[in-house]
């Protein structure tokens, strides 16, 4: 039995046209769900050099084989599209419920194309969908979306929607569900370009099938007894949240401060886990079926809110020097309402800043200027006054200064809360990501700082290629299986085959998942090189190359020559022929026309 049904929406905002489909069983086995089909939908349909804003492209929301199961920290999903802030292939994955709730309705993924000439949402029930006006939604908020939307769907719906950033395309605006969000690249600026406000799912009562209900229960079992019994499942995340992170990546010296100007703050500690834990926590929140439950729900008194999670607590918090908590926190909720990535936006306030200290840019805002986020966060969420140019992103705002090198970006996507001076392999991760400056498509945090899953020195730069490809391609897997990163604390490659093997009843060995991710990894590489993003653009700001800290640049070059070598490219960082026969894409070269 194949536990993995393939079943589709294909939404048409252009025509108003709403037609069911399945994609082809070989896909799912192959690309499995979420990231890796995605990449393969916008592979095969989507034309080259396609506008982000554009009708051609596409908007996939895609949920996984494990998603509805059951199976702890799998209730994501992934929406993967051409992003405008990069330009390059892009997937962000989330923890609110809409993948759970689609599942219940009998479907696996949605496909939007086109672009609606008026403000609509989407509502899909079991017995099928429909697109409604939402001309009366445009303009609000997320919450007042949200209330809208609940009295007239009804108190029970799942919802997804963008803010008033999404709609004024704003290149980094986010999507919220449930209090999570797709957070990095700008989806919600391609749901404002499509003028689709939201999508609104209700109950559904189909299963989830199971190939093997025995053998996932007892894997299930064993997998929540890893959990227990790991300290940063068991304990870190749960009682402080990712901000956990911060008094850890300040005291080995990786915490970027002032725009990667500094490596550490002594008052970093006014913005750690810790420190949230006891000021103004007021409970967990967890994804569908977590017992982890990392996310949290604070208040600073006049407002409540959920964050700051630890890259929030260091791009809003200590990049700009702003060692408020409740300040920081209110920011977030700001951005949270107005529907903005927190990464990019305090990324390209920190850009903002480092210009007027150096009399560059007037206007905007200055480091440990607290008082003024909340203003600038509305302004560039409304494009409102200097906000248009920050709402660009900051490579756009500080190459429109002149200045380029100054904005912390890979491909255009703001760096996010780790110097890679003091973690090489963590730099290599970031050059070589498909999506930009990200620390989720490989965590090499984990074996050079934390010790996950065992030490490596963190200043050697030989080495490296071969671990960051490691994480790379297990990651490209678990993001299309759309497991949470988090399990990987716990749990290894062996329980992730289980898993797979026992809801879809085909043979899956740990190897098989690293197979899987390479090709699709190797697609996403096709991808970018079919949109002119070379391997010239596997690079670093060059403060990371140029300006030591305690003696160290990110040793990039070496680094890279050894990862092209392992992952069977030529110099250049282009897939050879021979590894792309081996992973069945070489008939995938003369795509991209679009069908
Ligand atoms: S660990 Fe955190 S992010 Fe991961 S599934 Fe659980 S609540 Fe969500």
């Amino acid at each position: 039995m194949f536990g993995w049904m393939g079943k589709l929406l294909r939404v048409s905002l252009s025509l108003g046209k709403i037609e069911e489909g399945e994609f082809p069983r070989e896909w799912r086995e192959t690309y499995l769900g979420g990231r890796g089909i995605g990449a393969k939908i916008l592979w095969e349909e989507t034309p080259a050099n396609c506008d982000p804003w554009g009708e051609e492209n596409l908007l996939i929301f895609a949920t996984g084989p494990l998603t509805g199961t059951g199976i702890p920290m799998s209730g994501r999903f992934s929406a993967s599209t051409k992003a405008p802030l990069t330009g390059t292939i892009f997937d962000s994955n989330c923890g609110g419920d809409l993948g759970v709730r689609l599942k219940g309705c009998g479907l696996d993924m949605l496909i939007i194309s086109g672009c609606s000439p008026t403000p609509v949402y989407l509502v899909i029930d079991a017995t099928g969908a429909h697109l409604k006006d939402a001309v009366g939604l445009w303009g609000m908020d997320i919450p007042a979306t949200k209330a809208a939307l609940k009295q007239k769907e009804g108190d029970t719906v799942s919802i997804l929607t963008i803010g008033p950033a999404g709609e004024n395309l704003v290149r980094f605006a986010c999507c919220e569900n449930n209090g999570r969000y797709l957070g990095r690249g700008g989806v919600g600026a391609v749901m404002g370009a499509k003028r689709l406000k939201a999508i609104v799912v209700k109950m559904g009562e189909r299963k989830t099938s199971i190939a093997d209900g025995e053998r996932l229960r007892f894997v299930i079992y064993e997998m929540r007894k890893w959990l227990e019994a790991n300290p940063v499942t068991s304990q870190g995340l749960p009682h402080f949240g990712t901000g956990v992170l911060m008094n850890l990546m300040n005291e080995v010296g990786i915490l970027p401060v002032k725009n990667f100007q500094r490596v550490s703050s002594p008052q970093a500690a006014l913005l750690s886990g810790e420190e949230v834990s006891e000021k103004i926590l007021l409970g967990q929140k967890a994804c569908p079926h977590c017992p982890v439950a990392c996310g949290r729900v604070t208040s600073t008194g006049p407002e409540r809110g959920e964050g700051p999670e630890y890259e929030t607590l260091w791009a809003l918090g200590v990049n700009m020097e702003v060692y408020n908590l409740s300040l920081v926190a209110e920011a977030n909720y700001l951005c949270n309402r107005l529907g903005l990535d927190t990464i990019s936006t305090g990324g390209t306030l920190a850009c903002a800043a480092e210009l007027a200290e150096k009399g560059i840019f007037r206007g905007g805002i200055k480091f440990g200027e607290g008082d003024k986020l909340k203003e600038m966060i509305e302004n560039i969420a409304y494009r409102r006054e200097e906000g248009d140019l920050l709402a660009e992103g900051s490579y756009r705002f500080a190459e429109a200064q002149k200045v380029p090198d100054t904005s912390m970006a890979v491909k255009g996507l703001e760096l996010p809360a780790y110097d890679p001076r003091g973690a090489q392999g963590q730099g290599l991760a970031y050059a070589t990501s498909q999506r930009g400056g990200c620390h989720l498509r490989a965590y090499m945090i984990g074996p050079e700082v934390l010790g996950v899953p065992k030490m490596v020195d963190r200043f050697e730069a030989e080495g490296k290629g071969g671990l960051v490809i490691f994480q790379q391609d297990l990651n490209a897997t678990l993001d299309s299986m759309v497991m949470c990163r988090f399990s990987s604390f716990a749990v290894g490659d062996d329980y992730y085959a289980r898993l797979l093997a026992s809801v879809t009843g085909l043979d899956y060995e740990p190897q098989d998942l690293h197979v899987i991710g390479e090709r699709i990894w190797n697609l996403e590489k096709l991808y970018n090189l079919r949109e002119g993003i070379g391997g010239d653009q596997d690079t670093l700001p060059p403060r990371l190359l140029r300006e030591p800290v305690k003696e160290r640049v990110v040793s990039l070059e070496t680094m890279l020559e050894e990862y092209r070598r392992f992952r069977g490219w030529d110099k250049k960082g282009k897939p050879q022929k021979e590894k792309l026969k081996r992973l069945n894409l070489l008939e995938e070269k003369n795509n991209g026309k679009g069908t």
